[in-house]
C-alpha cells in the first residue's frame, strides 16, 4: 500500500511556491499579498489563521491578519472587504469561517472581489470551475486533487466516488475529477447502499465528518482513497476512513493527520500566488 504523504507533498509545494514568489518579486518588484479577516476568538480558527500566516511568511508572501471581536457589525466587515478589494497590495482575501450568527456568510463571500477570492467560494468562481474555466479552487479539494494526480497522473476514464456533497469539499472535488475525465458519482447522507457505490470506485474521496465511515470491505484492491475527514474521538483525531482496515486493502491511502490537512494551507498559498499572476496579466 502506498501511504500518500501529505506533509511531504505540502513541503515540496511550498518550496516550489517560494521559488515562484522570488521570481515574481524580481519580475514585478512586489510580492503577492494575503489578507485574512478573523472574527471572534474560536480556538480552532485562531490556530488555522496562525498556521496560514506562518506558512505565508515562509514562502515570502506579504501577509496580514485583521482581527475583529465577535460583536463586530456586519457593515464594518463588508466595508473593510470593499477597501481590500481596491488595495493593489492585496492579492487574496480570506474571511475565516465559521462566522458569528449575526453575520451573513453568503453576503461576506459575495462581497469579496472574485479575482481575490482565494477560498474559491464566490459564486463566480464556483461557476467558472463547473464550466471548466480558470478560477480559484477551494483549497482542500485542490489539495486532494494534487495528491491524487501525484499518485496516478492519468485519471482518464477512472471511476471516482465522492462521499459528501458540501460546497467546501464534495462538490468542487467532483468538478476537478470530471475535468480529469473521471466518471464521477457524488454520494451523500441520502445515498442508498454507499458500500456498493464505493466498491465500484477506482478513487474514493471521503469528506463526510463521520469517524471511520469507510470500511475495509467497501474498497477494491486497486483503489486510491483520499480521507478529508478530521474527527475528534476518544482515541484522538481520526478521518472518515477506517485507516487500519482500508490500509490493508487499498492501493493508496492518505493518513489522518498528515494527509490532506497539510495540503490545504499550501493550496491557499498557491491560490494567492495564482490570483496575483492573473492580476498582472
Ligand atoms: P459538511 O458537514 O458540510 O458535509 C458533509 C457531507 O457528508 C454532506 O454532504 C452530507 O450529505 C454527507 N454525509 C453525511 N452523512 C453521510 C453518510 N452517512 N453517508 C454519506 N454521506 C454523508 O462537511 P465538510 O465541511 O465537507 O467536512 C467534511 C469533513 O472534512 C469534516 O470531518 C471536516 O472536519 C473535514 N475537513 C477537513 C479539511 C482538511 O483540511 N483536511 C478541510 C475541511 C473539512
Amino acid at each position: 500500500m502506498i501511504l500518500i504523504d501529505g506533509k511531504k507533498a505540502a513541503a515540496e509545494l511550498r518550496e516550489e511556491l517560494k521559488h515562484e514568489v522570488s521570481s515574481l518579486k524580481k519580475k514585478f518588484n512586489k510580492v503577492p499579498g494575503l489578507t485574512v479577516i478573523l472574527i471572534g476568538d474560536l480556538t480552532p480558527s485562531q490556530i488555522y489563521v496562525r498556521n496560514k500566516e506562518k506558512s505565508a511568511n515562509e514562502v515570502g508572501l506579504k501577509s496580514e491578519v485583521i482581527r475583529y471581536p465577535d460583536t463586530i457589525e456586519q457593515k464594518v466587515v463588508l466595508e473593510k472587504i470593499k477597501e481590500l478589494n481596491k488595495d493593489d497590495s492585496v492579492s487574496g482575501i480570506l474571511v475565516q469561517l465559521p462566522l458569528p450568527k449575526h453575520i451573513d456568510k453568503q453576503k461576506v463571500i459575495q462581497t469579496i472581489d472574485p479575482s481575490k477570492d482565494v477560498d474559491g467560494f464566490h459564486p463566480m468562481n464556483v461557476g467558472n470551475l463547473s464550466s471548466g474555466y480558470d478560477s480559484s479552487i477551494p483549497c482542500t479539494p485542490l489539495g486532494c486533487y494534487l495528491l491524487i494526480k501525484k499518485t496516478e497522473p492519468n485519471l482518464n476514464g477512472k471511476k471516482a466516488v465522492v462521499v459528501g456533497r458540501s460546497n467546501l469539499n464534495g462538490k468542487p472535488m467532483t468538478q476537478l475529477l470530471l475535468k480529469e475525465n473521471c466518471t464521477v458519482t457524488i454520494t451523500h447522507s441520502k445515498t442508498k447502499d454507499l458500500k456498493s457505490e464505493c466498491l465500484k470506485a477506482d478513487i474514493i474521496v471521503a469528506a463526510v465528518g463521520i469517524p471511520e465511515l469507510v470500511k475495509g470491505d467497501w474498497v477494491k484492491k486497486e483503489t486510491i482513497v483520499i480521507d478529508v475527514g478530521i474527527n475528534k474521538t476518544e482515541k484522538g483525531i481520526v478521518g472518515d476512513v477506517d485507516f487500519d482496515e482500508v490500509s490493508k486493502v487499498a492501493k493508496a491511502l492518505t493518513p489522518v493527520p498528515g494527509g490532506v490537512g497539510p495540503m490545504t494551507i499550501a493550496c491557499l498559498l498557491k491560490n494567492t500566488i495564482d490570483c496575483f499572476k492573473r492580476s498582472q496579466k
